[in-house]
């Protein structure tokens, strides 16, 4: 099972992407992010594994309890972003991704 992923010209403001189970958004023009890719990714796999509907109950009440404080704060944003930043870093490295791409299911 994969996500239906899709370019979109509007999401809130400061946000590029979004799961939208079983959608992954894009904001346009950052459909080829491939570490946003892997964070949306990540989102969408951690969901499916929950349970669609708990893991968005869970997401939605823990962004009032850590509403005002940065979305990598958040407790279902922080393994996220902590891949989103690996992805970059290896990336940056010159490494392969190729092991993180099957992980997440992307190959
Ligand atoms: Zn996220």
């Amino acid at each position: 099972m994969k996500p239906i992923e899709r370019t979109t010209r509007w999401l809130p403001p400061g946000v590029h992407g979004m799961t939208l189970w079983p959608f992954i958004l894009y904001l346009r023009g950052h459909e080829g992010d491939i570490a946003l890719r892997c964070h949306e990714h990540y989102h969408w796999r951690h969901a499916l594994r929950w349970g669609v509907l708990p893991w968005y109950l869970a997401y939605g009440v823990l962004k009032l309890w850590y509403l005002g404080q940065p979305s990598e704060r958040h407790p279902l944003e922080t393994p996220a972003y902590a891949k989103q930043r690996q992805i970059i870093e290896l990336l940056a490295q010159g490494a392969s991704i190729d092991q993180q791409l099957a992980e997440l299911g992307m190959v």
